[in-house]
């Protein structure tokens, strides 16, 4: 599959985790070890209270700055929510919707991702929308039906302009967070069976534009085998993004793929 259609985004999720104060000790070392050529993107992923102090802190660096969550809402009485309107008003350029963690410690479903990520559509927002299967449903033989439905309810409704802007990230249950990560020929069978998903959806030309990223204990050995994939087009990179070396290495491996 020819990736020239798709620039190679590789986003942090730095969870809940850091303050505001680590922010510019975080930039200036990113800085100096990172080689960012114009072929590929970065991003991270922060808390909502640490956002102006890393748009602050990253000066000139290209790396743009996301969200992990956000409100289906536009306004109003929603006591403890975070608006898409507020994250773009603070300079947001991507928000992770759908992640394993909040679907299962907060039991978002396919229909709150999908209203969560229309929501960051109108506000201009870039979703990077997560999906994956548990240990259970792949030794069930449950993951591409298990992901494809998930991709099929994530997407509903995005309007024709806008499909190929969405990010899908595939993001096995088993492999966050737990240092075992998705061979690159497991995590290329279920981006592949993504890829096709897209085109049934959007047809063929627009799902050629659509990235699908890769995330699950991805870090600074294992990416340049998973992003030589022919459809993974990044990566979404949880514990490495939060050490500013490795995340380096982890972009210094997309510039070269
Ligand atoms: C994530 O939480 O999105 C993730 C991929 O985490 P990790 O890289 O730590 O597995």
């Amino acid at each position: 599959m020819d990736k020239t259609n798709r620039k190679p985004l590789i986003a942090g999720n730095w969870k809940m985790n850091k303050l505001a104060s680590e922010a510019l000790g975080f930039w200036s070392q990113l800085r100096q070890a990172l080689k960012l050529t114009p072929e590929v993107e970065g991003a991270l992923c922060v808390p909502f209270p640490l956002i102006p102090a890393m748009q602050a802190a990253r000066g000139d660096c290209p790396i743009r700055i996301g969200a992990q969550d956000v409100s289906s809402h536009e306004a109003g009485a929603y006591t403890g929510e975070v608006s898409a309107a507020m994250l773009a008003d603070l300079g947001v350029a991507y928000g992770i919707v759908g992640h394993s963690e909040r679907r299962t410690y907060h039991g978002e479903t396919d229909a709150l991702v999908n209203q969560k990520l229309l929501a960051l559509l109108r506000a201009d927002i870039t979703p990077i929308l997560c999906v994956g299967e548990s240990l259970e449903q792949r030794d069930g033989g449950q993951t591409l039906d298990f992901v494809e439905s998930q991709v099929r309810n994530g997407l509903k409704d995005v309007p024709e302009a806008e499909r190929s802007r969405v990010i899908v990230a595939y993001e096995p249950i088993w492999a966050i967070g737990t240092g075992r990560t998705a061979t690159a020929e497991q995590a290329q069978e279920v981006c592949g069976h993504i890829r096709a998903v897209l085109g049934e959806l959007f047809g063929a030309e627009t799902a050629r534009h659509i990235r699908v990223l890769y995330g699950g204990s991805m870090n600074g050995k294992n990416a340049a085998s998973l992003l030589a994939k022919p459809d993974i087009d990044g990566g979404l990179i949880g514990g490495a993004s939060l050490k500013p070396l490795e995340f380096a290495d982890i972009i210094g491996a997309a510039n070269e793929g």
